[in-house]
């Protein structure tokens, strides 16, 4: 049987898109839903998948780049947009709307926009670009990150057909800022507090992972969040429990001190 996951290709596209509602799904995160026609032809089929955020400067209207066949290019003389990945939450085709959760960690042009975002605000997003599909018939999925992978643990969780089995860890900051996940499949989710511990690469997951029996079986692992975390996760999957590398997705989602940090994803 063939289990490889498969990618696919989507028409890249710029959006310009508006706040149509802001509320708290915990205390640090931030659900924020975009709206307008620009959405039609919008797909994220991949709960890995997303979107390129372009945040304007404090004060300033949005700058909409333009898609020519060298990349972007930027109004000259205005000041560049920031860019951030996030991860399409919730779509609704028929209401043409996109959730987006936002991590409020304090920090940056994509938490500090977020923080500030009201109803009526402009913003512009690109893509998503591509997506992984994985099958939905491995025995069992391994799913663990931090609260910046919670929007693709979520969608993942909740996509996951009734036949499915999935062991998830999460790291939060702490008890309030776990999430309802609900599930047809068979799930298991072990939260991780920080309570307190900085995030980043500070030995939550490793060591929980590190410590948990699993299943038999073909399992395909997805982790995502602070990037030495990641690499940890996978370095362990790989040497220490004969985990497949390419039935595991480990991204690199930020870096701890880094701005914009880029990891292949
Ligand atoms: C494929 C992909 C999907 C993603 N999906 C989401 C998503 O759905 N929701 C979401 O919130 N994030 C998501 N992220 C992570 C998000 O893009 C980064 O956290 C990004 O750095 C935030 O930008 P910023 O402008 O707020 O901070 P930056 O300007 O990039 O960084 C400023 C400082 O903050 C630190 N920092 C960045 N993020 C965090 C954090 N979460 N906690 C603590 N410190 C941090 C950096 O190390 C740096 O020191 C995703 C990333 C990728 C690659």
């Amino acid at each position: 049987m063939n289990k490889s996951p498969q990618r696919i290709r989507h028409e890249t596209r710029l959006r310009i898109l508006e706040v149509v509602s802001v509320r708290p799904v915990t205390p640090l995160m931030l659900r924020i839903t975009l709206g307008g026609d620009d959405l039609e032809g919008f797909a994220s089929p991949g709960h890995g998948d997303h979107i390129k955020v372009f945040f304007p400067q404090a004060g300033e209207d949005i700058i909409v780049p333009v898609l020519g066949p060298e990349g972007l290019a930027f109004p000259a003389g205005a000041p560049r947009p920031e860019m951030r990945d996030y991860t399409p939450r919730y779509h609704d085709p028929r209401r043409r709307t996109l959730d987006v959760d936002f991590v409020l960690h304090g920090d940056g042009p994509a938490s500090t926009w977020a923080a500030q975002a009201r109803v009526g605000q402009k913003i512009v997003i690109g893509g998503p670009r591509g997506s992984l599909i994985v099958p939905d018939d491995f025995d069992w999925y391994l799913l663990a990150g931090d609260e910046t992978a919670l929007p693709a643990i979520g969608r993942r969780l909740e996509e996951l057909p009734s036949t499915a089995r999935a062991i998830a860890f999460i790291e939060v900051a702490g008890k309030d800022e776990e999430q309802v996940i609900r599930s047809s499949a068979s799930v298991d989710i072990h939260w991780l507090h920080r309570d307190g511990q900085q995030p980043g690469n500070n030995g939550l997951l490793l060591d929980a992972i590190k410590a948990a029996e699993f299943p038999d079986g073909d399992c395909y692992a997805f982790i995502a969040g602070e990037s030495s975390m990641s690499k940890a996760v996978r370095a362990h999957l790989v040497s220490e429990r004969s985990f497949k590398d390419e039935w595991i997705k480990a991204a690199g989602y930020w870096l701890r001190g880094v701005a914009d940090a880029h990891e292949p994803h």
